[in-house]
């Protein structure tokens, strides 16, 4: 089974300030690591390897410094790890950026046919969720998100069964491979990495592939030029001008008490009293 798992280094965001004057995020200092949501893809991989053996190849597509990524999810026991980096990748939005995993993917598989594709359910700082089903799309592949458990994977019948959060439960979904999944966040836990893959990674010979490598040869399709999102603007939100409020309360009985908050949340919600006047005589 080879298992190709998209992972994007990205700024730490607990760490991300946004400049007062310019609105802009100030990245410089701030350092990189791997996309936490894509760690739960990872784990789910190599837990899948664990049990039925095979090969993870972790790709990313990126600056020159995004090898740093790949090598960590060698140290958790990736097997390759690939990094598409050209300039001619510079200002690709969502679009683009599938595009060229896709792109990526497809060469791969010219090595050694994919079986299942990981990616994250969002990164922490573009945060659109969009390039993993924009793969899985470009790809023909099954798309199973938001996926909270595998419950089993028949190889040789190349069938798998997920369990899925959806609204309002939990899907349980059976399709064929090859599949594109996202895991959900807190499905797992991301296994501390051995001493002998920590020097693994430390040896490994990163695979670096340009746009001609990545079997890319149409440039309107990545880049900007492939890119028909347009920024218009960023600003930080305003902070909510509300601030708490102390309710007095005289006796300091929990009926009273009751009593005071509630007619305070009708004097100031009105068409709350009346929503519950209403769903009370229907
Ligand atoms: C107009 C425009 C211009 C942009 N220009 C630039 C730019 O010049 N430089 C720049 O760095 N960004 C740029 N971006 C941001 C870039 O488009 C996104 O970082 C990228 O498309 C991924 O989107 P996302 O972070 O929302 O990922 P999501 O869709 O939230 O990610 C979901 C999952 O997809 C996978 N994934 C996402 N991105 C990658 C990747 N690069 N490699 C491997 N796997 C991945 C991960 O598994 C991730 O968890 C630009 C965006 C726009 C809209």
């Amino acid at each position: 089974m080879h298992i190709v798992v998209c992972i994007k280094q990205v700024p730490d965001s607990a760490q991300i300030r946004v400049h007062p004057v310019t609105n802009t995020i100030m990245r410089h200092g701030v350092p990189a690591i791997v996309n936490p949501y894509d760690l739960f893809s990872l784990e789910e991989a190599l837990k899948l390897k664990d049990q039925f053996g095979g090969r993870i190849t972790v790709l990313t597509m990126g600056p020159p410094q995004a090898e740093a990524a790949l090598r960590k999810c060698i140290s958790f026991g990736a097997d390759d790890a690939i990094l598409v980096t050209d300039r001619a990748f510079a200002g690709a939005d969502t679009l683009a950026t599938s595009y060229a995993l896709a792109a990526a993917i497809e060469q791969i598989g010219k090595e050694l046919a994919v079986d299942m594709v990981f990616a994250g359910k969002q990164t922490i700082d573009g945060d659109t969720a969009q390039v993993g089903p924009g793969i899985a799309k470009r790809l023909d592949l099954q798309l199973l998100t938001y996926v909270s458990k595998i419950e089993s994977l028949d190889i040789t019948r190349r069938q798998i069964v997920i369990q899925r959060r959806a609204e309002g439960g939990v899907q349980v979904l059976q399709t064929k491979l090859p599949a594109l999944i996202t895991m959900l966040e807190g499905t797992n836990e991301m296994r501390f990495a051995t001493m002998e893959n920590m020097f693994r990674a430390a040896r490994h010979k990163i695979r670096i592939w340009d746009r001609v490598a990545a079997g890319i040869d149409d440039v309107g399709k990545i880049g900007l030029k492939g890119s028909p999102t347009v920024v218009s603007k960023v600003f930080a939100p305003k902070p909510n001008a509300r601030s708490a409020e102390i309710i007095e309360c005289e006796s300091g009985e929990p009926r009273d008490l009751a009593l005071t908050l509630t007619g305070k949340l009708f004097t100031q919600h009105p068409k709350l009293g009346e929503a519950i006047v209403k769903q009370a005589a229907a």
